[in-house]
């Protein structure tokens, strides 16, 4: 691999962005780590933002960070709330929509499915069902009082990104949704006007979110906002190879605690999965280079995290 390293700056951010629909598992703390090392590495601000938009569990929110902070990682600052920001997604929404770059889409997730399927329609995009429709069948549609999402008038297919771990990177680009049909503003515009307002450079996240970022760069550029540096990392698979759930055994910081196993421990344990001895956060921050990281996903082991995955 070529020398992956972010340049020094002083004035930048990273972020950790958790969805609180449950407790984090290790490969989630895993992900938030590296964030973390990335941005403290090259002497950025690290901003915690709670994706809060949907998906919520009573208490989850609560103990995600606690179980962040029980493993050495801090953060800058108050924690944003996505649910507490909405009027400026909202005014995206109209800067795009002045801007002529938006649609009522009336599809119900089923229309979409059964289209996208069509015999030469596009892998998994959305196949542009509402985007001419005339007068008389919009006013139909509202007649109908179907709730109808918002779509941006897409007009590249593909875009490419750089990620700091994969090169270039090309892919797709549709008319996604900005605003779903129960009016909740949607993840990708979310992610990106929240991105540039809160002056994050640096993007550091799952690799099962490499696929959305042209979209999610597609969408900066067109808001003319500045589009971040990019570095997907490995996820934490189970043993057959399918990302980490509940049922793959103690996968939660709670888990491994009453297992026996303490929160610096567990630290340890993934200082060790990112190819480090096993060293706290802050102790890793003087060695740790992004050129190093494994690019494989770490596989644990149904018994655990600790037994296996031992520092050489
Ligand atoms: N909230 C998203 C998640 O927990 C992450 C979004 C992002 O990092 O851009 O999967």
């Amino acid at each position: 691999m070529t020398n992956v390293r972010f340049s020094n700056v002083v004035t930048g951010a990273g972020r950790y962005a958790p969805s609180p629909s449950g407790d984090l598992h290790l490969g989630n703390l895993r992900t938030a780590l590296l964030a973390w090392l990335f941005a403290r590495s090259t002497d950025r601000r690290f901003l915690m933002r709670v994706e809060d938009l949907d998906r919520v569990r009573p208490g989850a929110q609560a103990r995600q960070l606690a179980d962040l902070a029980a493993i050495g990682l801090d953060w800058d600052g108050p924690v944003i709330r996505q649910s507490e920001r909405l009027p400026r997604y909202q005014a995206a929404i109209d800067r795009l929509t002045d801007a002529g770059l938006v649609y009522e889409c009336y599809c119900t997730r089923r229309e979409i499915q059964q289209a996208a399927t069509a015999p030469h329609g596009p892998m998994g995009a959305y196949p542009g069902t509402c985007r001419a429709l005339t007068d008389a069948e919009r006013a139909a549609h509202r007649a109908d009082r179907r709730p109808a999402a918002l779509r941006l008038r897409a007009s590249v297919t593909e875009f490419e990104i750089v990620d700091e771990l994969h090169g270039r990177y090309r892919g797709q680009v549709d008319d996604l949704v900005l605003r779903r049909g129960d009016g909740t503003p949607a993840y990708n515009l979310a992610v990106v006007v929240d991105d540039a307002a809160q002056g994050i450079d640096q993007v550091v996240r799952g690799d099962d979110l490499l696929s959305s970022t042209p979209r999610q760069a597609y969408l900066a550029s067109l808001l003319e906002l500045p589009v971040p540096q990019y570095a997907h990392v490995p996820l934490v698979l189970n043993e057959a190879g399918i990302r980490l759930a509940k049922r793959d055994g103690a996968v939660t910081l709670a888990d491994q605690l009453a297992l026996g196993n303490t929160p610096e421990q567990v630290a340890a344990a993934l200082a060790c999965s990112l190819g480090y001895p096993p060293l706290s956060p802050i102790e890793l921050l003087d060695s740790f280079t992004p050129a190093h990281l494994p690019m494989e996903p770490w596989i644990l082991d149904e018994n655990g995290l600790l037994q296996r995955n031992r520092c050489p």
